[in-house]
């Protein structure tokens, strides 16, 4: 899966991505940049449906 690292300007792999639930009840990847350990976010590409929802903090 990948993300725009805002530090590279450009799409990266996301490095050990994990699922969050923003405020708004979207849901987010995310995970590490590789290249600069930044971290970086993508949004909407959950393929659960949207019935759970989990408290990380963003
Ligand atoms: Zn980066």
């Amino acid at each position: 899966m990948k993300a725009y690292c805002f530090k590279c300007r450009e799409k990266v792999n996301i490095k050990s991505p994990e699922e969050v639930t923003l405020k708004n009840d979207k849901k987010a990847t995310s995970g590490v940049c590789p290249t600069c350990n930044a971290k970086i976010y993508t949004f909407g590409k959950s393929q659960k449906p949207p019935t759970e929802t989990m408290h990380h903090r963003f």
